[in-house]
């Protein structure tokens, strides 16, 4: 019965679709540009291929970091501090322009992503609070390689495990919990923990029958695409009011985003898209994936 109660808010979902600008190597191989946007108040449509996709809004390729982050983590920054729980999460292919949503270039005030904006406007909410409280931030990092929970900013933490609490809302136990007190403490934080992260071969399952992986590579991929489907699954079964079963438990993804996605949460889907020809298929599924979570 607590999954049927968590059903039915999936207004609680915004999904936005970024497009990037094609780029040099796209240019010289030949690639058109094969998306459009069609006129719209709200700049919500996109048609590729002839099939036109709504989302709560469109990022075309010149919007600037400050429009996307004012688009997708703004409002999730200011319910965060009244006490909800916030997340933003960006999905898509390799290269079509994750990390520079999230991140950005981090220190250039116009080309920063959503993440060092987020820092900085936590701490100013909090410099300007009039009332004298008095906040505890502190900064978990962790990746999920090959199933495995492993700790960025505490190698030795390959295998943390998922648990309740007593709201029966999971979270990763003994995940390390850094605190910090300044915009340039989470930064650094952040870089060292990024020092420790996998790089992936290849970070989308779709680029396999590209790359022809084979052995780990290909371990790798089926498990990125098995973490990818129990996410689709679990959004479509969110946002179908006919599902009474949400299938959190089928993998690690899914059950650390649980609250995100069902729960008590304010969360935003950045999908992140390449306009090129050569990447039709995937940007076709990406949008397909964005769909099923309204
Ligand atoms: P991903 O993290 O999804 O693999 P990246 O963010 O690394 O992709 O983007 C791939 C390349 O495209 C990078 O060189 C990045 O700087 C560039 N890029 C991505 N999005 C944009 C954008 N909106 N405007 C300009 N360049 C972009």
């Amino acid at each position: 019965s607590g999954e049927a109660q968590e059903k039915g808010n999936e207004d609680s979902i915004k999904v936005v679709a970024r497009f990037r600008p094609l780029n040099d190597s796209e240019e010289r191989a030949g690639s058109r540009f094969i998306v459009t946007f069609p006129q719209n108040k709200d700049d919500q449509l996109v048609s590729i291929g002839g099939k036109v996709y709504q989302f709560d809004n469109i990022l075309k390729p010149n919007v600037t970091q400050e429009k996307v982050y004012n688009t997708s983590a703004r409002d999730i920054v200011k319910d965060v501090l009244n006490g909800y729980n916030g997340t933003i999460f960006a999905y898509g292919q390799t290269s079509s322009g994750k990390t520079h949503t999230m991140e950005g270039v981090i220190g250039d005030p116009n080309l920063q992503g959503i993440i060092p904006r987020i820092i900085q406007d936590i701490f100013n909410h909090i410099y300007n609070m009039e009332e004298n409280l008095e906040f505890h931030i502190k900064v978990s990092y962790f990746e999920i390689y090959m199933d495995k929970i492993r700790d960025l900013l505490d190698v030795s933490k390959v295998n943390l495990a998922v648990h309740e609490d007593k709201n029966r809302v999971p979270f990763v136990k003994g995940a390390t919990e850094r605190f910090v007190s300044s915009p340039e403490e989470v930064l650094e934080v952040i870089e060292m923990g990024k020092s420790n992260r996998h790089v992936a071969v290849t970070s989308w399952g779709y680029t396999v029958s590209k790359t022809g992986a084979e052995g780990s590579v290909l371990d790798e991929a089926k498990n990125i695409n098995k973490s990818l489907s129990a996410l689709g699954n679990v959004i479509s079964a969110l946002a179908d009011n006919t599902k009474t079963h949400v299938p959190y438990r089928d993998s690690k993804l899914t059950r650390i985003l649980q609250e995100s996605l069902g729960g008590n949460a304010r969360t935003t889907i950045v999908i992140c898209c390449s306009p090129a020809s050569f990447n039709e298929s995937e940007t076709k599924s990406t949008l397909d994936f964005g769909r099923r979570a309204k």
